[in-house]
């Protein structure tokens, strides 16, 4: 049986593995790597579909959800933002208010102060 895997571990290992590697733990510069790793990865994933090597798809999926827990990781630790977990949470709250119009492929737009 596969085993869960939470947002919060990817974080916290993600945060371990930069340190024991001596990734740069400075705001700019984690920033900047990380923005540009999660286009760069986001790249991989269109480029294996394409490609239609499909067993590479959930690999780069993976890696951008590495970076993008590494933004999050940032946002949190010198921003002081809430939690991925706790934002995710009330995302898919808020997504299962929406409408989906099957004609224009569209989600309405419930009012809500936080999802814009
Ligand atoms: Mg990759």
């Amino acid at each position: 049986m596969e085993k869960n895997l939470t947002i919060k571990e990817i974080q916290e290992w993600e945060k371990s593995f930069t340190k024991k590697k001596h990734i740069s733990q400075k705001e700019e510069e984690a920033i900047k790597i990380a923005i540009f790793k999660l286009v760069e990865e986001t790249g991989e994933v269109a480029k294996a579909i394409l490609e239609e090597n499909w067993d590479e798809v959930p690999a780069e999926v993976s890696d951008v959800i590495v970076f993008a827990c590494k933004i999050a990781n940032i946002a949190e630790e010198f921003h002081k933002t809430d939690t991925l977990t706790n934002v995710m949470r009330r995302k898919i709250e808020y997504c299962e208010k929406r409408k989906y119009d099957t004609k224009i492929r569209k989600f309405d737009k419930p009012k809500s102060d936080e999802f814009k």
